[in-house]
């Protein structure tokens, strides 16, 4: 309290009595069972439709018995950053195989994607260059921009001739360029024209970085993300994953050159000073590229559930977007109107978060569904069905 008795922090107060009008305040709902396709949400058993747990293996038996015996044989915390002695043998293990896995040199584990992309592009880039991102990538993208001090131009989504046009402008002035895209877009499920977008920068001698953390698990042979999809290996610089979606646990990594890795090493900032991940994490994710090779079906499942989910929506008629990809949004544009039909999908059994500003662009609100490899066909019609009943009682769909 000031000592006129009133708040500094009250325009907080305002801000969230205006959400809270207009009904897009929430508190976010809370799981009371695993993640997994059916599970108990406020504790109601729903299906799950929110999870980035593509290939369910969040809570697979075998990733949590890897899990156990590495809290008993290496304990629960890291106990230090990295470069200190934070560096356990299985963080260079797992390095190993993601390097393998994405056919790279050389790379480096982060604590999450967040700080995968924010450290890495903060690294590389400076005040002299020149950073051409898509408007639609990831808010962690965004930020790695701002921190790197780089001179920020956005083009419209997926739009290459518009690329080409600022890297035009910006080849002149600036001392290096970098080209930064997600490969599945989180909030569309659209992808990338990478094939595209590597041409050009080339063209320009610009840095190529793609984002695949809805990429990674899902696309390619065995899930080796974008870059495999389009057969682009070795023609893309620098490649940011997660260990938190399809792979079920939790961190980032990027794969890349060596020398791109070593520099990292000397100079990416969640790297040199927040604490590396304690062995039960580094350990389920080592189990999980164990069956990303051994069960390639699990990634079959999960784009039958995809098609199947999907030409349902269409059917029942919603619009869907561009989505080629298990992310499929519901696209409503009221923010309102979103929140309510995500409440009534909640009311029917169906858990469907509903997206808004500034998660998503303003008046492009939605419900985003995502499907999973461990969704049943009868999950599947069940939430279908739901998604009719509370769309026809919302007037989104008649
Ligand atoms: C989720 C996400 C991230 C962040 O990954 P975390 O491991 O959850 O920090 C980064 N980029 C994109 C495109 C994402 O969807």
């Amino acid at each position: 309290m000031t000592e006129t008795g009133a708040s500094a922090l009250a325009f907080l107060d305002a801000e969230l009595s205006e959400l809270r009008a207009r009904g897009i305040f929430r508190y976010p709902r809370v799981l009371d069972s695993p993640q997994q396709a059916v599970a108990v949400v406020d504790g109601r058993k729903v299906i799950n439709l929110s999870s980035n747990n593509y290939l369910g293996l969040a809570n697979h038996p075998y990733l949590k018995e890897t899990a156990e015996k590495a809290v008993r044989d290496w304990g629960v915390g890291s106990g230090a950053v990295r470069p200190i002695i934070g560096t356990l043998r299985m963080h260079e293990e797992l390095e190993r195989r993601i390097a393998a896995f994405k056919k790279t040199e050389a790379a480096l584990v982060f604590q999450s994607g967040f700080t995968a992309n924010a450290g890495t592009v903060a690294a590389i880039l400076g005040k002299e260059d020149v950073i051409v991102s898509d408007e639609l990538n990831h808010a962690s993208i965004i930020d790695g921009c701002r921190l790197s001090r780089a001179e920020i131009r956005i083009f419209p989504h997926r739009d290459v001739e518009a690329l080409r046009r600022l890297l035009e402008e910006a080849r002149p002035k600036a001392r290096r360029i970098l080209v930064v895209t997600d490969g599945v877009f989180s909030m569309d499920g659209d992808i990338a024209p990478l094939p595209e977008i590597v041409r050009v920068a080339r063209e320009f001698g610009a840095i190529t970085m793609v984002d695949d953390a809805h990429a990674s698990g899902v696309l390619g042979k065995n899930g080796r993300g974008s870059v495999d999809h389009f057969g682009l290996h070795g023609q893309l610089d620098i490649q940011v994953g997660t260990l938190s979606k399809a792979i079920g646990v939790l961190g980032g990594y990027v794969a890349g050159s060596r020398s791109l890795i070593d520099y990292l090493i000397a100079r990416a900032r969640p790297f040199l000073f927040s604490t590396s991940h304690p062995p039960a994490v580094t350990a389920a994710c080592l189990a999980a590229f164990d069956l990303l090779e051994r069960e390639p079906e699990r990634i079959q499942r999960l784009w039958d559930n995809t098609r199947y989910f999907k030409d349902g929506l269409k059917r029942i008629g919603f619009d869907t977007g561009a989505s080629e990809t298990p992310i499929t949004p519901v696209i409503v544009g009221d923010e309102g109107k979103a929140m309510r039909l995500s409440d009534e999908l909640f009311d029917l059994g169906v858990f469907a978060q509903g997206i808004v500003y500034p998660t998503v662009p303003r008046g492009k609100a939605r419900v985003r569904t995502i499907v999973t490899a461990e969704h049943t066909r009868d999950d599947l019609d069940r939430a279908l069905e739901a998604f009719e009943q509370a769309g026809r009682r919302i007037g989104v769909v008649s």
